[in-house]
């Protein structure tokens, strides 16, 4: 199979798009790559327009939207077991177009129940548990289905009443000039019941406030951005409405040692002028412990040496990162007089060989001297 381009990028949208945003995009996008109006080149508007519907349906779907955050394609041909591809042009653009439209009343009734709001959870990660995957608690205010009620909003021992003004449509006709509008009944906000009788415990509506612990597995490798949907665990919805989702939006803690990049990790290797001249084998440390690395004699400050297979394995998947190590050269400071007496003696000795000891001061000189040649003319 070839290798598919990510749905996000396909949707010329960021992974943290919010379901209103990936919806616009895919709107806008399906409607550029309509064959009508693509007519010098329709089969490659085909092409593109099946990929963006496909990137829409997974990212459309929240569970599908996280099983691709965390494994990417993998996770999303995994879940889609084996949903033929051959599916019909006619068909695609029919549930499109009822869906770009508004879909004006034909048939399909609308909900009458709310769904939650989603919630996001901000979770600070040490860089040591987002590499190796961690399983925290997490404690959240939530608004949660009544448990007086279930979530009915009603009374116990009665249950909410047919709305007397829309007859339990949720919506109503009203007489705007020459035209009939329907819009959603007041009395009830489009739910078609009445609660004659509220819930003591929730006023009425169905959902109460509390306090919820989860307990949240965050895989190996995540990074600062990364989110973790828990399907489900968001708001409750109203009288009796689904849930909305919770997501977990990582934010990796900033590391004495280490910074990363991907799936690589970063740090500074500070050495003494000692080994930078003769060269010495030394301890470096990463994280799953110290490793032997050997500094070669004339080392110079810069330079980086690789530990591969020290880096990070990324929550997408990939090779394994390396960790860079860039070597930073000492001067020593708090000199004895003895320790100053033996440095201006190499001094002496270094300066009287020449060039050779220091070639990088020396050609940066010559580069100095000829700039100024050049400009005295
Ligand atoms: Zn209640
Ligand atoms: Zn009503």
């Amino acid at each position: 199979m070839a290798t598919k381009e990510d749905f996000y990028k396909l949707l010329n949208i960021d992974r943290n798009a919010s379901d209103a945003e990936i919806k616009k995009s895919y709107r806008s996008l399906a409607m550029k790559f309509h064959p009508d109006r693509n007519a010098d080149n329709p089969q490659a508007a085909e092409v593109k327009f099946k990929q963006i519907k496909e990137a829409y349906e997974v990212l459309s779907d929240p569970k599908k939207r996280s099983a691709y955050d965390q494994f990417g394609h993998a996770g999303i041909d995994q879940s889609m077991g084996g949903r033929p591809g051959g599916e019909g042009f006619s068909d695609i653009f029919g549930d499109v177009f009822g869906d770009i439209f508004g879909g004006g009343g034909n048939g399909r009734q609308r909900s009458n129940v709310q769904r939650g709001s989603d919630l996001r959870y901000n979770l600070e990660l040490s860089l040591e548990e987002a590499v190796a995957g961690t399983e925290t608690k997490i404690r959240i205010p939530v608004l949660v289905g009544c448990g007086e009620c279930k979530g009915s909003g009603a009374k116990k021992g009665s249950s909410p009443v047919i709305c007397t003004t829309c007859h339990g449509h949720g919506q109503v006709r009203m007489q705007q000039g020459f035209f009939s509008v329907q819009q959603a009944c007041p009395t009830c906000r489009g739910t078609g019941k009445q609660i004659k009788d509220p819930c003591n415990a929730c006023h009425g509506q169905g959902r109460v406030q509390e306090n919820k612990t989860l307990s949240a597995k965050i895989p190996a490798g995540v990074d600062t951005g990364d989110r973790i949907r828990l399907a489900g665990e968001g708001e409750a919805g109203e009288r009796g409405g689904p849930s909305g989702d919770l997501y977990i939006e990582i934010q990796v803690k900033d590391h004495a040692i280490f910074t990363r990049d991907g799936a690589n990790l970063y740090c500074e290797l500070p050495i003494s002028f000692a080994t930078a001249c003769l060269g010495d084998a030394i301890q470096v440390p990463t994280l799953d412990g110290e490793v032997k690395l050997t500094i070669p004699p004339e080392t110079q400050t810069g330079k980086s040496f690789r530990l591969r297979g020290k880096g990070v394995k990324q929550v997408r998947g990939g090779a394994i990162g390396d960790l860079l190590c860039k070597v930073r050269v000492e001067t020593p400071v708090q000199l004895t007089k003895d320790q100053k007496a033996l440095i201006e003696k190499l001094r002496e000795s270094l300066s009287s060989g020449g060039k050779q000891h220091s070639p990088q001061e020396h050609t940066w000189i010559d580069g100095v001297k000829n700039f100024f040649d050049k400009l005295t003319g």
